[in-house]
């Protein structure tokens, strides 16, 4: 009778832990390689890292009336976003039912 309870509550417990777990999704959600500013890792040059996208800014008179738009270079000079590459793989915990 001991061993029935036990893989009860071995059951029980495992129930638990699916539940309290993250759920499984259908394939890993993508990592975007996204910077602090905003742009892509692919902008970010990879020696220096500095950012090589443009940015849109609102341009002003000496009166500050909007005059538009212009673009200036990002001034990110490193890339802090998530590593891309190559890909993140959870690694799978080797689960210890404790046979
Ligand atoms: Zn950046
Ligand atoms: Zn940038």
């Amino acid at each position: 009778m001991i061993t029935g309870a036990l893989i009860l509550a071995a059951g029980i417990a495992l129930g638990w832990l699916l539940r309290s777990l993250p759920a499984r999704r259908k394939g890993p959600k993508p990592v975007e390689a996204k910077c602090g500013c905003g742009h892509h890792h692919s902008m970010h040059d990879p020696e220096t890292g500095a950012c090589n996208a443009t940015v849109q800014v609102g341009r002003y008179n000496q009166l500050g009336d909007w005059t538009g738009y212009e673009h200036k270079p990002c001034a990110c000079r490193r890339y802090s976003g998530p590593e891309p590459l190559p890909q993140f793989f959870a690694p799978e915990i080797a689960r210890e039912a404790g046979e």
